[in-house]
């Protein structure tokens, strides 16, 4: 059966992931726009986000972990909205952890760098572009210039270091945001840079052209399956310890007859 709703006009690199893990999840986020739970840990990082964000909107020598901390009591309560309250289900106990979370991130972040000697050039900021006839989304944490003049991507991550499978993908969404730079820009950046700021792990690597168009070739070969499936009505469900144990739509999911790992 066709679907009610129009397919998303862009494909950014976290939808793109929820292809990969499973076809079925892409339908309900992206294309039925089923509404998704917040959960502890995304709350959390878009608070991180928010207050390094905020510092990066002062000018270099302003850049300290006090100036950090006062963004923090803004940032929460623009996203601790009452929906977002509710779902995480944050009692005085859940906040003074998500404080205390908070806190551990900010002074992580402060150990790998000593942001009033970045150059940033930018932050948080959006680009869309069509490469290899797909139309793809990002938004970069920053970008910052080095003493040599070359260029280099910046995301904040405030989970643990990536291990197994993970740790060898663990840059797949910065390299497709390489490739919308360089086509928006006309300028490739040189280095791929991850912070983890609650790990306190620094990971840089420089910018591999081959690996960059594998995952434009990794897009693009999901996009034209996306329009396939959206054609056909269905997107198969693709059921995985993995993949359903960190996917909001179990419940639709049962619910449809498919036999989703515990
Ligand atoms: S519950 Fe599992 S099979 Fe169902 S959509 Fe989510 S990931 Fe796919």
């Amino acid at each position: 059966m066709p679907f009610a709703s129009s397919l998303p006009v862009y494909l950014s690199p976290s939808k793109l992931n929820d292809f990969t893990s499973c076809y079925r999840k892409y339908q309900y986020g992206a294309v039925e726009r089923l509404p998704s739970k917040s959960s502890y840990a995304l709350v959390k990082g878009r608070i991180v986000h928010l207050v390094l964000d905020k510092l990066f909107g002062l000018d270099g020598e302003g850049r300290t972990l006090e100036a950090a901390r006062t963004f923090v009591a803004a940032s929460k309560e623009s996203e601790l909205t009452e929906t977002a309250q509710e779902e995480i289900g944050l009692d005085q106990a859940l906040d003074i952890k998500l404080e205390e979370d908070i806190e551990k991130s900010l002074s992580g972040y402060f150990k790998l760098e000593d942001p009033t000697r970045v150059n940033k050039k930018q932050a948080e900021f959006k680009m869309k572009a069509t490469i290899a006839e797909t139309p793809l989304y990002g938004i970069l944490d920053r970008l910052d210039e080095e003493e040599d003049g070359s260029l280099t991507i910046v995301d904040y991550k405030t989970g643990s270091y990536p291990r197994g499978q993970y740790y060898e993908k663990r840059f797949e969404n910065m390299q497709i945001y390489a490739a919308l730079f360089k086509e928006t820009h006309k300028i490739r950046p040189a280095n791929l840079r991850l912070l983890y700021v609650e790990a306190g792990v620094d990971d840089l690597v420089p910018i591999n052209g081959k690996e960059v168009d594998a995952q434009v070739g990794r897009a693009s070969a999901a996009w034209r399956m996306i329009n396939e499936f959206y054609a056909k009505g269905e997107f198969p469900a693709r059921p995985s310890k993995s993949a359903c144990r960190w996917c909001p739509y179990t419940k639709e999911c049962r619910e449809s007859g498919v036999q989703v790992e515990a």
